[in-house]
Formats: structure tokens, C-alpha cells, sequence
């Protein structure tokens, strides 16, 4: 059999078929957050479409914007069902499915309940999915404006490792660009009064997590344990094994450490009211707007971050302020919390953090160099990875994962008394944060033909080879504040401002 793909007959089909879709949807190109990136709006203009050739009853649904982190306008929805596969299939959660039939089928969830009152963990997978401007984060750029035009607030930002490997695509530049000059130039240029980098703070959650991964070692407590840096891994143990929450590690995650030294440590040191002092967190992830509203992370009285948006958002506040992005110089970030090592950026893949855990507990027990800082078991973007290595005579056994429905057959061997792990690394993402719910959005036809995670993960790896500075405890602002606040790692201070606790939720 000959099967022809672009015949005329077929171009019309396609053709009618997209106008169809279009004699139903909210047609806003102007004002969405998907225009220039939408694959409904390329078929359109590929196929030569009228938009406005079928005229007839169309949908309109309530725009649910009930979580602090996602907006769903089905509206907007071409039925494709991507976000359904991505929440059942890399997430194993399956809180959004077709509701209803026919002309009246739509995305929802159950009983078409809020999003905020369903067990969504807000990690925005379906988003990155998204072929349309159907699903986006909530977006607090009109926020982040009030506060810098605000001569009463002292504004500083930090971004996440991550960030600065996927916003240059946003501008353009090709997969894998690492950016953090331009992108720190960028944000003195908005005109925050600090530019700090949130890989301090992933530094300094391995200080904390590394000595509480020890003492529960030494004291016979529960293991294994479990990384805390991403909230909606969080939120997924909270609603799916409320029973395995001693596992998890008390540390705040990066972002909550960075703005809780913010507003004590350095508002101290300012003499500045914390109350006065405005945080903003860069993020490649959507659940980090969940973890700033969380209970417990509020070291200074008020919470610890104000405001977290995406790259993506990053990205439109440097385009509406007409900052030419591309031709900005590179710039260093400032300090003390703009003093980081690459330990610090691999919290931007997978197996990062356990591998920047691991170069400072080796050298904290064996108390000498270790032979290689490289740990490349851990590396890579396979969903589940375990390695066992030596630690003083100590044979620790480790397992990666990233995904959620790898996390949940890791859990799964927990509760079966089948885990002999000591230590696990979840992060959230297929792939890790490179791979966020924040980051650029790709087109299928990208996604499907390069793997966008590992090409990213790779700037990582690239910068860290390239590092002087790839030790958590060797930086020298967190030996530091170490000496001048915090006494030493896990001491009583540094448990009231840098960690947190854990509540159980409804499965549902
Ligand atoms: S989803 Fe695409 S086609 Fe629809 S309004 Fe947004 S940019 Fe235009
Ligand atoms: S944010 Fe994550 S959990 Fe929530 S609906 Fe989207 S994919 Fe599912
Ligand atoms: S991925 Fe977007 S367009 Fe496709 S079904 Fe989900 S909301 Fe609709």
C-alpha cells in the first residue's frame, strides 16, 4: 500500500480540521501567555486556516484559578489530552481526566472540583505539555513591579540553579546556552537592590541535610532518609504516604533557606526591618508558588519568600521592561549569597543534590580529601538510579529518582520493607529541575526529537568540570555565616531558621 501525506485532498482535511478547532476555541493570540509558542497557532498559519470560517455555538467554561500556582482555561483547550497523560503517566497522580462527552467533553477533575481541593501537587508537568495557551502558572510579575516602583521595600531576588541554564531559550539562544551573567545583568537592570544566587543556599541545605544524613547514621534514626528540596515531591508524600513522612529530611528546601537568611541573617546585618525587606525567588518550578504559603517557613515572623515566579515569567518581566537581553554584558552576582559552588548548580538535575550530599559527607567523615568528587552513578536521566559507595568503611547505599511515579515505586519498596537504601533523592521532575514545570516551554516536535533534559543537564555538568568551587563546605560564605550566626550545621539556631516540618493530607 502507497500512502500519500500531502496530497491537496489531505492539506484540505488538516486544514479543516484546524478550523474546526478554531470555530471553538477563545481566539486571544494578542494577550496569551502562548503567543509565538503555541502549535495551534503554527498549524493555523502553516495550513493557511480561517479562523473565523465555521461559526456556531461555542463553550465557555469558568476559568479555574483556585490554586496559587496554575490557571486552567479550558477555553483555550484543544482536547488533546497531554496534561492528562502527564499527570497519570510521569506523575502517577491522575487528578485531571475528560469529563463529560461528545461536544461537551472538557479537562477536569472529579466531580469537576477546584484543582486546590483535588491531591494536584502543582508541578506543572501538564503546563510544559500544554500544546496552547490553556494551562500557565499564575503569573505575580504585576507584584514583583509594585514592589521595586515601592521606595518603603528593600527588594532582593535569588534565582535556582536551573534558571540560568533554560532562559536563554527564551530569548532565542539555543538549548543548553548557560546564561547566569546576562541573566543577573538583566535582573540589576529591573532594579532589585540585590542579585543573589539561590545555589548558596542549595550549599547550604547540604551542610543541614548532610549532618542530619549522618546523625541519623550514627543515632539509629529513620532511614532511610529522604531529600526535601522539592515541594511538590512534598506535597505528592503528604497526600500518598503520610505514614513515610519521618523519612523525609527536616531541611528547608533551597528557595525557604535562601529568603530565611534573607530576612534574618542579612536584614541584621542591613539593620532593616524584615517586615520592609521583599524577597523574590526565580524558579524553574510552579509548585515553589505552592511552598511559599506553606505553614512553617516563616523564620523572621513573616514568610521567608514573597514572591516566586518562573523562568518563564522571568523571561516577560526582562521583555516588558524593553531590556535587550541579548546584549547585555555578563555580570557577577552579589554578595555574601551570591558566593556559590557547582555542588550547589547540580541541584538543577537529578542526582545532583545526592551527588553534592555525598562530596561533602565523604570529606566531612573521612576528614580528607576525597579521591574524586565525581559520582557518576548517580548522574543521567534514568528514573531510578542506586549506587553503594564506601564511606569510612561504611557501606552506604544510595537510590535517584526523578518523576513522581518513580518516586512512588521507590515508596512502594519502602513500605514493602523491600528498601535497604540509606539515603534517596527525589526530585519531582522527569529529569530533575531542568526539566521543571517553569522552564521554556518546547513543541512536541522538539521534545520528540532531542532529549531536552539531558541537553540542559549537560550545561550543568559542563560548569561544574569548569568549577574551582565544587564543594558545599569549602565555600567560603558558608564557612562564614557558619562562624558568625549559625554556630555549625544542625546547632539549635540553624533548626528554628532552616528547617521545617510536614503535615499529613487528604488523599483526595
Ligand atoms: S492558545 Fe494559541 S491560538 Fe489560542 S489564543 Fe493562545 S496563542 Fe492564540
Ligand atoms: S500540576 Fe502536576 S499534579 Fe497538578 S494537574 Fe498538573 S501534572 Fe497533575
Ligand atoms: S494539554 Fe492543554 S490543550 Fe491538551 S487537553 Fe490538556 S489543557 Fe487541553
Amino acid at each position: 500500500m502507497e500512502v500519500f501525506t500531502n496530497t491537496k485532498r489531505v492539506l484540505d482535511s488538516r486544514k479543516t480540521t484546524v478550523e474546526l478547532i478554531l470555530s471553538d476555541h477563545k481566539k486571544e493570540c494578542l494577550s496569551c501567555v502562548r503567543n509565538n509558542n503555541c502549535e495551534l497557532q503554527t498549524l493555523s498559519l502553516e495550513l493557511g486556516c480561517d479562523a473565523k470560517k465555521y461559526q456556531g455555538v461555542t463553550n465557555s467554561y469558568p476559568i479555574d484559578d483556585s490554586t496559587p500556582y496554575l490557571v486552567r482555561d479550558n477555553d483555550k483547550c484543544v482536547l488533546c489530552r497531554r496534561c492528562v497523560a502527564a499527570c497519570s503517566k510521569y506523575q502517577s497522580i491522575g487528578v485531571i481526566g475528560a469529563n463529560a462527552r461528545g461536544f461537551d467533553t472538557h479537562i477536569a477533575t472529579a466531580f469537576e472540583k477546584p484543582l486546590a481541593e483535588v491531591a494536584c501537587v502543582g508541578c506543572g508537568q501538564c503546563i510544559n505539555v500544554c500544546p496552547v495557551g490553556a494551562l500557565h502558572e499564575k503569573e505575580s510579575i504585576d507584584e514583583i513591579l509594585a514592589a521595586l516602583a515601592d521606595p518603603d521595600k528593600y527588594v532582593v531576588v535569588g534565582t535556582a540553579p536551573s534558571v540560568r541554564i533554560g532562559l536563554g531559550e527564551e530569548f532565542g539562544m539555543k538549548m543548553g546556552s548557560n546564561v547566569e551573567g546576562k541573566m543577573v545583568a538583566a535582573l540589576r537592570r529591573l532594579g532589585f537592590k540585590n542579585v543573589f544566587d539561590v545555589d548558596y543556599a542549595a550549599d547550604l541545605t547540604i551542610m543541614e541535610e548532610g549532618t542530619e544524613f549522618l546523625g541519623r547514621l550514627k543515632n539509629g534514626g529513620v532511614l532511610p532518609m529522604i531529600t526535601s528540596c522539592s515541594p511538590a515531591w512534598i506535597k505528592f508524600c503528604e497526600h500518598n504516604y503520610p505514614e513515610l513522612l519521618d523519612h523525609l529530611s527536616t531541611c528547608k528546601s533551597p528557595q525557604q533557606m535562601f529568603g530565611a537568611v534573607c530576612k534574618t541573617y542579612y536584614a541584621e546585618k542591613l539593620g532593616i526591618d524584615p517586615k520592609k525587606m521583599v524577597v523574590v525567588s526565580v524558579m524553574p518550578c510552579t509548585a515553589k508558588k505552592f511552598e511559599i504559603g506553606r505553614k512553617d517557613q516563616s523564620a523572621a515572623g513573616v514568610p521567608d519568600i514573597d514572591i516566586a515566579i518562573t523562568t518563564r515569567e522571568l523571561a516577560r518581566l526582562i521583555k516588558r521592561a524593553g531590556i535587550m537581553f541579548e546584549a547585555l554584558p555578563d555580570e557577577k552576582f552579589d554578595e555574601p549569597f551570591g558566593i556559590a559552588t557547582t555542588a550547589g548548580l547540580l541541584f538543577g538535575a537529578t542526582g545532583g543534590v545526592m551527588e553534592a550530599a555525598l562530596r561533602t559527607v565523604v570529606e566531612v567523615v573521612t576528614k580528607k580529601d576525597a579521591p574524586s568528587l565525581d559520582f557518576k552513578e548517580v548522574r543521567g536521566t534514568k528514573g531510578i538510579k542506586e549506587a553503594t559507595y564506601d564511606v569510612a568503611g561504611t557501606k552506604v547505599k544510595v537510590a535517584v529518582c526523578s518523576g513522581l511515579a518513580n518516586a512512588r515505586e521507590l515508596m512502594e519498596k519502602i513500605k514493602a520493607g523491600k528498601a535497604d537504601y540509606h539515603f534517596i533523592e527525589v526530585m519531582s521532575c522527569p529529569g530533575g529541575c531542568v526539566n521543571g514545570g517553569g522552564q521554556p516551554i518546547k513543541s512536541a516536535e522538539v521534545r520528540n526529537n532531542c532529549d531536552v533534559k539531558a541537553i540542559r543537564a549537560a550545561a550543568i555538568y559542563d560548569a561544574d568540570k569548569k568549577s574551582q568551587l565544587r564543594k558545599s563546605h569549602a565555600n567560603p560564605a558558608i564557612q562564614t555565616i557558619y562562624k558568625e550566626y549559625f554556630g555549625e550545621p544542625n546547632s539549635h539556631k540553624a533548626h528554628e531558621i532552616l528547617h521545617t516540618s510536614y503535615v499529613k493530607r487528604d488523599k483526595f
